[in-house]
């Protein structure tokens, strides 16, 4: 083969592969990385495929090789151009979930005296220094720079290399895993009579009474101070502080004692033959085995998972699982490191860039059983792949939302088909449009109807508090009157309760106090949002506008009301109602990764504090045996986003908090406060009843042509200027219609333009436009995008 498709790291480069011919010299294979000219340039490239005739006339030569094995398997390489065909995105971005961590910034160039002698005529000073410097060895650039400087050497060497006196080479750099260090804080005095401030006294009292060494971090988390007050408290000689290592293998098998598979319950039983039976005959039939898993929350999922696994290990396969970011807590980790000990990697965010590169050489060495990690765990390079399991599969965080914007689940299934694997899709709330394929026998349903009785409590008791009744009855409070008296009686009987307030959404749409009536989209059946800059109402669907009603249009009430509070004003509130009970508040601001989530959620585990307040991350912590009390603040703001998921999302948010409380010895109470009490999701989450609450949504779903009866795809322009980027989503729309209109293509429907919820990011407007049809990433991969649009097929999140 004499000539090569190479994908090139570059922003122009697009979609599409580069050729470009392969020097005898060379011994150029797919999936390889590789050096290439481009412009003026030498960039990165992935090399596609091999050919014996050149597609294009004046190919130029690749220049060096990056590593001498491919990097990339032709499994990956075929995923990665499904998904740049699909989603979109550029296929250099796409090819890059599967390299090595870091890799862009990794590669070192080293120069060697070429095989063939050229005689030169007149060499310059610096020219002969550089072939002095490199004599007979293969030198790193760094050295020659050294010598000469960066630009004499650059200079130098590239004329030499013109000549054919050198040659380039590039090797991935060594990686450097440097140790893992933490701030230690220790007491270096018992007492003080230094005047200090509220804060600095705090910190040191902590630090006193805890006694040894403590970690920065939890010091911080739970006083809530900064390193200005640790380093004044240092200075007066208090406290000491110095840095430790930590071990950094990513799971320490120390603590962990090896589990056995337990004996399955019959319906656990009949989930796993199903899938070891698919597992046998992997790969056979074509089209990959895909399987729903449906179970409450302690059903016994993760059971079958593990059993699952080992079965594919025992036919000599490997497995990929995936879980969302949030929950991959070491408690989650430790139960497959118990069950495959020094077999699971895990990939996460917390990890140094050499170490996931680290992780991702061993992965790709057959190291590993088990692969362990979020949504980008799903192109690790697990070699004899058999099964991929994504717990919690109805999560949007396995959509990504920046390019490529791929949905995990797809990727997974598309992976699956490529290497004959299983997938198993598991949940105890499935996305709707899971269930609809189950239902259609595209996936394979299994369900676990009951929670493992030996270790399950009950579900706990659900009581639907409605607010409209409150104002009724003088109430004008946030907190029902159930709800008061509910947290008192937890509080004084030494029990923790969790406050949970939807954040997002606040102030935005209009509802009426009395009868609970919420203003929507006539066309589109989506809330309307108030606009105070134009005292309007949008439909940030259609971007219809509407005038904002003086009075209720259900009831003529005139309590309309801008709904919304958030988490400060409910901690202050909690503050002045429960003035006896600690509280701590939770959310992105208190919390801002994952370790700090770990760390506050151990501060109210180890009962400093009766009541957590926060917002959908503490949906997600749960599972605290001294919890026994939920109150869902305001139901109403999530079901009334302006997403026609919104339903889905309340109903998930609900089931997860519903069927999460009480889990120790005494039976757990949740109160959903709400104005619209009768609401579907909220009935159907109040009962535990998924089925209900599918039949319903399907319905609306059909009726209003939303996913899965459409497909959807969405434009996002961003702008500085508001009137800029309303004339360009403007001038976009015209541009679509007349491309369909001259393709003749009819069954793609235009929604918007309209402002995106979410209207200003990081500076910028945005407008939006939806596409509703079929064959959306055919239509939109012929048209010409300017800077500023990003597209999103299959959206999973249209507010943002
Ligand atoms: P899920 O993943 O659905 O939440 P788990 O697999 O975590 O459920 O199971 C819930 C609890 O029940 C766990 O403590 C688990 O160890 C236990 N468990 C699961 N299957 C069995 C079984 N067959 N026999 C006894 N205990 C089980
Ligand atoms: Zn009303
Ligand atoms: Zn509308």
């Amino acid at each position: 083969m004499n000539y090569a498709e190479v994908s090139v790291n570059s922003p122009v480069a697009q979609r599409r592969t580069f050729t470009y011919s392969i020097p005898p010299h060379l011994d150029v294979r797919a999936g390889q990385a590789v050096y290439v000219p481009f412009g003026e340039k030498e960039l990165q490239g992935i090399v596609f495929g091999l050919s014996d005739v050149a597609s294009i006339e004046g190919v130029r030569d690749i220049s060096g090789i990056i590593e001498d094995v491919p990097l990339v398997s032709p499994q990956h390489l075929t995923l990665a151009r499904w998904i740049s065909t699909y989603y979109l995105s550029p296929l250099f971005d796409a090819v890059s979930l599967v390299l090595p961590p870091g890799f862009e910034r990794r590669p070192v160039t080293f120069l060697s005296p070429a095989l063939r002698d050229v005689r030169l005529d007149s060499v310059t000073d610096d020219q002969k220094l550089v072939l002095e410097t490199i004599g007979d060895n293969r030198v790193p650039l760094k050295t020659v720079e050294k010598v000469l400087g960066k630009k004499r050497a650059s200079a130098a060497v590239s004329h030499l290399v013109r000549l054919g006196k050198l040659v380039r080479t590039y090797t991935l750099s060594p990686v450097r895993v440097k140790p893992k260090t933490e701030l230690c804080v220790t007491c270096a005095a018992e007492m003080h009579n230094a005047p200090l401030t509220l804060r600095q006294a705090a910190v040191f009292e902590y630090v006193r009474t805890n006694g040894g060494d403590m970690s920065w971090t939890d010091i911080r988390q739970t006083v809530g101070a900064d390193r200005s007050v640790l380093k004044r408290l240092e200075q007066k000689g208090l406290l000491s502080c110095r840095e430790v290592e930590v071990p950094r293998d990513p799971v320490s098998y120390e603590n962990i004692v090896p589990s056995s598979p337990l004996a399955l319950v019959p319906a656990q039983q009949a989930a796993l033959e199903r899938i070891t039976g698919a597992l046998a005959r992997a790969g056979e039939s074509g089209a990959p085995d895909v399987f729903l898993l449906h179970g409450v929350t302690g059903s016994g999922k993760t059971e079958v998972y593990l059993q699952a696994l080992a079965e594919a290990v025992r036919l000599g396969k490997k497995g990929i699982v995936l879980v969302p970011e949030i929950a991959l807590t070491p408690q989650a980790i430790e139960r497959f490191a118990a069950r495959f000990p020094h077999k699971v990697a895990v990939l996460h965010s917390g990890l140094t860039l050499g170490e996931q590169y680290d992780e991702w050489r061993r992965i790709h060495d057959g190291e590993f059983d088990v692969v362990i990690g979020p949504r980008s765990a799903l192109f690790a390079p697990q070699p004899d792949l058999g099964i991929i399991i994504i717990d919690e599969e109805h999560e949007w965080t396995y959509k990504q939302d920046t390019s490529p914007r791929y949905h995990t689940r797809d990727a997974a299934i598309k992976l699956a088909g490529l290497t004959g694997a299983a997938v198993v899709l598991g949940s105890a709330t499935p996305d709707v449009e899971s269930c609809f394929k189950a239902d259609r026998g595209e996936y394979r349903l299994l369900e676990l109807p009951e929670r493992i009785s030996v270790t399950g409590g009950a579900l706990p008791s659900v009581t639907v508090v409605d607010m409209r009744e409150e104002l009724k009855a003088g109430n004008h409070g946030i907190f029902s009157r159930a709800l008061s008296r509910e947290v008192n009686r937890a509080v004084a009987a030494g029990e923790q309760v969790i406050l949970f307030l939807n954040r997002r959404g606040g102030s935005t749409f209009i509802q009426c106090r009395r009868c609970g009536f919420v203003l929507r989209c006539r066309r589109c059946e989506v809330p309307l949002s108030y606009h105070h800059s134009v005292d309007k109402l949008t439909c940030h669907q259609c971007g219809g506008t509407s005038p904002n009603p003086k009075k209720c249009p259900e009831c003529g009430s005139p309590g309309l009301k801008y709904l919304g509070m958030g988490t400060q004003k409910l901690e202050q509130e909690v503050g002045m109602a429960f003035p006896r009970a600690r509280h701590l508040r939770w959310d992105s601001d208190t919390a801002s990764d994952g370790s700090s989530h770990e760390q506050l959620l151990r501060t109210f585990r180890e009962g400093r504090a009766d009541i957590l307040i926060g917002t959908q991350m503490v949906a997600k912590g749960l599972d605290i045996p001294s919890v026994t009390l939920v109150g869902v603040m305001n139901a109403d703001t999530a079901l009334n986003l302006p997403d026609f998921r919104a339903g889905e999302r309340t109903f998930q948010l609900l089931s997860q908090v519903a069927g999460r409380a009480g889990r120790g010895a005494a039976r757990g109470r949740v109160i959903i406060q709400t104005f619209t009490p009768d609401h579907y999701a909220i009935r159907a989450a109040a009962a535990h009843d998924y089925a209900s609450f599918y039949q319903q949504e399907m319905e609306y779903r059909e009726q209003l042509l939303n996913p899965p009866f459409a497909r959807l795809s969405r434009l996002v322009y961003a702008h500085t200027n508001e009137a800029a980027c309303q004339r360009e989503a403007e001038r976009m729309r015209d541009v679509l219609q007349a491309e369909m209109a001259a393709a003749g293509i009819a069954g793609i429907e235009i929604i918007g333009p309209a402002p995106v919820f979410i209207h200003r990011l990081r500076g910028k407007f945005r407008w939006h436009i939806l596409l509703r049809g079929s064959g959306l990433s055919a239509f939109l991969g012929g048209i010409r995008f300017p800077q500023g649009w990003s597209i999103d097929i299959d959206p999973m999140n249209i507010l943002q």
